[in-house]
């Protein structure tokens, strides 16, 4: 090991010694990971492939200890840090050029307790690990739509998956957390410890700490209604319209989206995806007039597994694509809404992208808008619109057509963001203040200037100390 070249956190360059990447290379249970290793390529690839960072050395910690020798380590040498748990952030939020990664994607464990019905979990585990373990138990919480997204990031921005309408988002199901702070301190962090910090990490993103577990109330889950109905493309518009009305009055045990997207065939088509979650013969009922409108060219809705229902986008959402991403809320899918959808759809340069809009309310509006720091409680709806692409030759394109259509859209949507799903968006402050919401913003920032006032933590939608 030579001496190595870094970056620190204010952006200059600095010399780590031999001496200095020994030890902490010897204090690690986990690995440390030089450009030169072996691994190093993988290990600093995130799920998007527009982002190629290189950090100067990689901390792949196996546990606790390692994620306060990281976060020391860095403090004692001022360097840029990257926290990286599923490694799904859109923007590339979990690598940096030239710091430290602080890479927790090895620390997979799961402890479901059935009794107790609550799962505690570590940063490295995604969807559909966690949802193997609890299923083992005919348990659930809500998770994101995906079974390859981190459980960490999703968590600390909100999470909205397919049972949010019946038990609420993933941070209401959040009971407690494990965190190493800014100055490498182990804390907790529940409704009944340390209290205004486990109210700022519902909502506040990855900006006060490194959460190293995770307990979650787990619900029963078992054979779920779902599965998608599929639509030609040229009904869209009624297609969307009846989504909406159908959506307006459904129960909190239906969760549902609406897509636009490119079948494997080639086809354009419009998609409807459906996760019932309650009595089989129920949701037959419920689901009906939804089966019975228009003509599908299939319908593919049956009683099946929750796990099914979580997979059922994966295929469309693979690693290794680049990604550019715009996102809103929506609170009506009115004829206008639709038919501007449908004709931006036409001139979609990549067969992987796709529009969806995903249905909120039910006990997502339940909770105070101020209860968590997830401020955006009464949305109708999450629009979702993505340029998938493969070739960097086709960025241009991909980009244009994904902020064409953000724009053209604007109109039909409502205020805010979703702090989770912000692309470039997450460098405008006011953006930013948005994304958590007016009130929520200034309370956010008096717990940064007491949990991290130099802003040790900037790599995310960053909520900015005015104490350091
Ligand atoms: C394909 C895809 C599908 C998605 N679907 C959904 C969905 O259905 N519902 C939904 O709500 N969101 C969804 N998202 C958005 C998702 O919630 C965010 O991308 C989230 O940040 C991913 O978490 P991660 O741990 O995988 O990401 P990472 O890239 O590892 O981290 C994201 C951010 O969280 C920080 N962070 C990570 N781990 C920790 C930790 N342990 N402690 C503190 N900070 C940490 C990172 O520093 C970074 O700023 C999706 C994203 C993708 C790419």
């Amino acid at each position: 090991m030579v001496e190595l070249q870094a970056i620190t956190s204010n952006g200059t360059q600095t010399v780590l010694s031999q001496e200095a990447l020994e030890e902490f290379k010897g204090s690690l249970r986990g690995q440390l990971i030089l450009p030169e290793d072996d691994g190093y390529d993988e290990a600093r690839t995130l799920w998007n492939a527009q982002i190629d960072k290189h950090p100067a050395l990689i901390a792949r910690c196996a546990g606790v200890s390692d994620v306060i020798g990281s976060v020391k380590f860095a403090r004692a040498n001022n360097l840029l840090v990257a926290v990286r748990g599923g490694g799904h952030s859109f923007p590339g939020n979990s690598v940096c050029e030239g710091g430290l990664m602080i890479d927790l994607s090895q620390m997979k464990g799961v402890r479901v307790d059935p009794s107790n019905r609550t799962a505690r979990a570590e940063p490295g585990v995604n969807w559909g690990e966690f949802d193997r373990e609890t299923q083992a138990f005919g348990l659930a919480t809500t998770g994101g739509t995906l079974t390859n997204t981190g459980i960490a990031g999703l968590t600390l921005g909100g999470g909205i998956g397919w049972l949010c309408r019946k038990f609420g988002l993933s941070v209401d199901n959040l009971l407690s957390v494990d965190m190493v702070t800014a100055e490498g301190e182990f804390l907790k962090a529940s409704a009944t410890e340390n209290e205004e910090l486990f109210w700022g990490l519902r909502g506040g993103g990855g900006n006060f700490g490194i959460v190293t577990s995770f307990e979650y109330k787990v619900h029963p889950v078992g054979t779920i209604l779902g599965g998608m109905l599929i639509h030609p493309m040229e009904n869209a518009r009624e297609v969307l319209t009846f989504f909406h009305k159908f959506a307006t009055g459904a129960p909190d045990e239906l969760m549902m989206g609406a897509a636009m997207l490119t079948s494997p065939e080639g086809a354009p088509v419009v998609v409807i995806i459906v996760c019932y979650n309650g009595s089989i013969e129920t949701g037959e009922q419920v689901l009906k007039p939804l089966r019975e409108f228009g003509n599908p060219i299939a319908d593919l809705i049956a009683p099946v597994p929750y796990s099914h229902v979580q997979s059922l986008l994966d295929d469309g959402f693979l690693p290794g694509r680049r990604n550019y991403i715009k996102t809103n809320f929506m609170d009506v899918i009115d004829d206008d809404a639709a038919s501007v959808l449908m004709e931006r759809f036409e001139s979609v340069p990549s067969p992987y992208s796709a529009v969806a809009l995903f249905q909120l309310g039910g006990a997502v509006a339940r909770v105070g808008k101020e209860e968590t720091a997830f401020y955006h409680r009464d949305k109708g709806y999450h629009m979702f619109l993505a340029s998938v692409w493969e070739d960097a030759a086709d960025d241009e394109k991909n980009f244009r057509w994904a902020r064409e259509t953000w724009s053209a859209m604007q109109r039909f949507s409502s205020d805010g963001v979703y702090v989770n799903e912000m692309g470039d968006e997450q460098d405008g402050l006011d953006r930013i203040k948005e994304a958590y919401g007016p009130r929520t913003y200034e309370r956010l920032v008096a717990l940064k200037n007491k949990y991290d006032p130099t802003n040790f933590f900037h790599l995310n939608p960053n909520i900015k100390p005015t104490a350091g």
